[in-house]
């Protein structure tokens, strides 16, 4: 019962508890409409449920869809009836973990927006500074990762019910290979499951590339609203460098036809290359600005363990930038995207105000977000999932299993704060302090090292304002050292 007291303070829906019986009220939550759903295992609860109309017998996993026309189709919860067969003894016997399940349908409207990452794994060949989980194939089985991906996708939906998505987003590996068919019956199968907000953000990661960017429009008619560029350099020779495919005219005319179809464009550079100067970098951004895009991701070049550039850097094929040179493009790069009105929202990204990836926000804000497809991350509730990252491994689970999961934990309080902060950090906008310990039931002074916030705020790196805790622009080039130092809790 303490559990479900959690579980009722988490969806804000009023719940009553009648002896053995747990029975959503009704009376408290008048806008809301459910069909009741009951565990198919209790007998006297099946016998119950046949004899009145708007109860639906049967587990969740196997009746999602069902469920969901029934809760969509405006059915009422007969509360008194309810109350009645509780009295007598007719089962409606609904245990904390269920209850919230139902609670959510219930709060339909009031529980918040969920956020969907779907990992295409594939590239036609691995970039040398590249750690993310991205293979080459010579040839993909389309058809058979549809189906994977569909039933992973199922998976999930049916243990995150009566959400409703905000945002779709497609990475990789090189997600604008998809053929855009199979976009589109992922991106049906998402609205089929949990319905869309009336603005979904989609965004789909593209390579540059002639190809790629012919396929734009039909992407566009899949329903994807928002693309992310992966144009890395506007100088021939640092594309080179990162071997990358395509070159700086291929990756601009490619931005050209981005810029025609889709309303919303981001593309990525990545700067403190070896020996890059200030004046090449500043020369470079101000021409990436002047593309007029309302969100740039710019990120430093950093050697990953286990990446071709990682043993090139070993045998002394070349010398990475140092970090004072580091430090000064990003101080340089701070100054011209504020004066360009691009503001950094978080440590590498900049928007416009309003034009920042909700997607991205919903991670750095710590709510949920399933993710499916080879090596995806999800944080559904309180449990950490993560897939296969091989892509046969994934499909060898899905046929196995029905999903792709390779991991699942169950996050203690302690373990969820501390990644909330970890993440929320990152934000130019800081953390409220006061919400987290409102969410977790962690007091503040538990959360973070109020001696060591205290030093750094000496030294202007943070700032701690009545309940927001936020660092700095002078601390923020050194977020990693800090946040161990002010986080007094250990993350999962
Ligand atoms: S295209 Fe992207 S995901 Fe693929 S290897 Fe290159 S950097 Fe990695």
């Amino acid at each position: 019962m303490l559990e479900f007291a959690a579980t009722r303070e988490l969806v804000g829906v009023a719940l009553r508890i009648t002896g053995k019986c747990i029975i959503p009220d009704q009376r408290s939550n008048a806008d809301s409409a459910a069909g009741l759903i009951v565990r198919p295992q209790h007998r006297l609860a099946q016998q119950a449920a046949t004899a009145r109309p708007g109860i639906h017998v049967g587990s969740l996993a196997d009746n999602h869809r069902r469920i969901l026309r029934i809760f969509n189709s405006g059915l009422r919860h007969d509360v008194a009836g309810s109350e009645r067969a509780c009295e007598k003894g007719e089962g409606l016997l609904w245990d904390g973990h269920f209850a919230l399940y139902m609670a959510l349908y219930m709060n339909n409207a009031k529980t918040p927006d969920l956020a969907l990452y779907i990992h295409w794994p594939f590239c036609i060949s691995k970039c040398p500074y590249c750690d993310f989980n991205s293979h080459v194939r010579d040839s993909v089985d389309t058809k058979q990762w549809q189906t994977a991906m569909l039933a992973d996708m199922a998976y999930e939906a049916a243990l995150l019910p009566g959400r409703r998505l905000d945002s779709i987003f497609f990475g990789g590996g090189t997600p604008s290979l998809m053929p855009p068919a199979l976009v589109a019956a992922l991106i049906e199968a998402a609205a089929e499951h949990w319905g869309f907000a009336p603005d979904i953000e989609i965004t789909l990661e593209a390579n540059p590339s002639s190809v790629e960017a012919a396929r734009f429009a039909d992407l566009a008619g899949a329903g994807v609203n928002r693309v992310s560029l992966g144009l890395q350099s506007l100088d021939d020779a640092a594309l080179e460098f990162l071997g990358r495919a395509h070159d700086v005219a291929e990756g601009l005319a490619a931005l050209e036809t981005a810029q025609s179809v889709f309303d919303r464009i981001s593309f990525d550079l990545i700067y403190a290359l070896p020996e890059q100067t200030e004046a090449n970098w500043r020369a470079e951004l101000e021409r990436a600005l002047s593309f007029g895009t309302d969100h740039l991701s710019l990120y430093q070049l950093t050697i990953e363990e286990g990446t071709r550039f990682a043993s090139d850097v070993r045998k002394g094929v070349f010398k990475p930038a140092d970090d004072d040179s580091g430090a000064d493009l990003y101080a340089l790069t701070q100054e011209m995207t504020n004066a360009f009105g691009l503001p950094a929202y978080e440590i590498s990204n900049h928007a416009k105000p309003g034009h920042e990836s909700r997607h991205n926000l919903t991670y750095w804000r710590y709510g949920d977000y399933v993710g499916i497809g080879p090596g995806a991350h999800g944080r559904r509730l309180n449990q950490a999932t993560q897939r296969h990252t091989k892509p046969e491994n994934f499909l060898s689970g899905v046929a196995r299993n029905g999903h792709g999961i390779r991991e699942e934990e169950t996050l203690g309080q302690t373990e969820q704060v501390a990644e909330a902060l970890l993440m929320g950090l990152r934000l130019a906008e800081g953390i409220d302090l006061a919400a987290l310990e409102k969410r977790f039931g962690v007091a503040q002074n538990e959360m973070i090292d109020t001696k060591a916030v205290s030093h750094l705020e000496s030294l202007a790196y943070l700032e701690r304002n009545s309940n927001r805790l936020t660092i700095l622009p002078k601390g923020m080039p050194l977020l990693d050292a800090i946040l161990p130092e002010i986080i007094a809790l250990a993350a999962a």
